[in-house]
């Protein structure tokens, strides 16, 4: 059994098949590529238990994700993250089973780590050297984390009113620091232009190339194996690009062409913040895609994604699941943050407790039934948000 099954890279919007094995970004359409692999081979060499007794990091699934040699792994120990009862808060809200996937616990404290461990792994296996991106902060001090401990060099453009931790993240390890006087389109227009004029790097933006969704799609294969390949009924995702939402659903759709889970799949709620709300806005009009989200700002800040390039995968992921897209303001934001610290001490991030603002408002409104277990992920530590919290 060979150590990865990728066997190429599909595009979702018109059906190219590419090569997997070179530098790509986006399909000569426009469209990001996914990864596909040959599901035969796992069903026929790997079964969930075998899966069950390995190391307990997100590498436990290699056959699932795309990095072909054991030798070009680069991990920090990330994955395999508690799935938390949340009993009190749960109780409170009316939502007697909910769960937290507590992606605080991760290294650089939020769940990029993932898309940067496998990222940074597959781009070192296909030769690159030098990898640059706009960053909302997170993803940037993930990847150059993980691209120090290649040997790699990290170019990283982030907004002025990043979380002032991320920069200190970015510099430590070594990487060049670009800061942008305007949101994350502006740093990734900054990066288009800077690397026209220097020579080998990879722009791996938000999903320009293929692999960073494959490591955060592991989010999803571990909910299922910790819930003992039994699939909850709701699964809320604060949305910025939404790499992690169509990442879930990838994870499970193919646990279901596996044969490891069955039933209908969750349903996938894509949580943003009334401030920025641009794939809100598309499923209530019923729209395919996003519009661009004027003068956007939240205190969740890693979900200012005004305009995303994967939107019409969220809809789709959405859509398909009989899920659907909320938007919940800063006020309910906070507060809920304050509260899952109160009532379960667990200290975490906006964009995470944007999920709990919405399951309480998917409760009221009747959208979650009684009885549902529900997972929100948070996913990140609320140690990289100190100025969110009073003193
Ligand atoms: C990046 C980020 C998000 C949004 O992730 P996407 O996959 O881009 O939608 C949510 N929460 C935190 C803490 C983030 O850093
Ligand atoms: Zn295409």
């Amino acid at each position: 059994m060979r150590f990865s099954s990728l066997s190429h890279l599909e595009c979702p919007q018109c059906g190219l098949i590419h090569d997997a094995d070179q530098v790509i970004g986006l399909c000569t359409c426009g469209s990001p590529l996914l990864a596909r692999y040959d599901l035969d081979e796992v069903r026929a060499g790997l079964t969930k238990d075998s899966v069950s007794s390995r190391p307990a990091d997100l590498w436990r699934y290699h056959e699932l994700l795309p990095v072909r040699s054991v030798e070009n792994v680069v991990s920090l120990g990330e994955g395999m993250t508690p799935l938390l009862p949340l009993p009190a808060y749960g109780r409170e809200l009316g939502v007697e089973r909910l769960l937290m996937k507590d992606e605080g616990l991760i290294p650089t404290g939020t769940f990029k780590a993932r898309g940067a461990a496998v990222g940074v792994s597959r781009a070192l296996e296909v030769g690159v050297r030098k990898i640059a991106m706009p960053t909302n902060g997170n993803a940037g001090s993930a990847w150059a984390t993980y691209a120090a401990r290649a040997g790699m060099e990290a170019l990283i453009a982030m907004p002025l009113a990043a979380p002032e931790i991320c920069r200190r993240e970015v510099t430590v390890v070594g990487a060049e620091l670009k800061l942008i006087d305007g949101l994350i389109g502006d740093a990734g227009a900054w990066i288009r232009s800077e690397l026209a004029a220097r020579e080998g790097y990879q722009d791996v933006s938000t999903l320009k190339e293929p692999y960073r969704i494959e490591g955060k799609k592991t989010m999803g294969l571990e909910i299922a194996e910790q819930l003992g390949w039994k699939l909850p009924d709701v699964i809320l995702y604060p949305t910025g690009g939404g790499v992690g939402l169509i990442g879930i659903w990838k994870a499970l759709l193919e646990l279901k062409a596996l044969g490891w889970v069955d039933g209908p799949l969750p349903r996938l709620v894509a949580v943003q913040a009334t401030g920025c709300a641009p794939i809100v806005q598309a499923w209530e009009k019923g729209l395919p895609s996003s519009e661009p989200w004027p003068d956007a700002h939240t205190v969740a800040f890693g979900i200012t994604v005004p305009k995303a390039l994967g939107d019409f995968l969220v809809l789709q992921a959405i859509a398909e699941t009989d899920g659907c897209a909320v938007a919940v303001d800063d006020a309910d934001i906070l507060a809920a943050q304050r509260r899952v610290a109160s009532l379960e001490g667990s200290f975490i991030c906006p964009e995470g407790a944007a999920n709990f603002a919405a399951v309480r408002q998917l409760r009221e409104s009747g959208w979650i039934k009684p009885g549902e277990q529900v997972v929100a992920l948070n996913t990140g530590t609320g140690l990289k948000y100190p100025e969110t919290v009073p003193l």
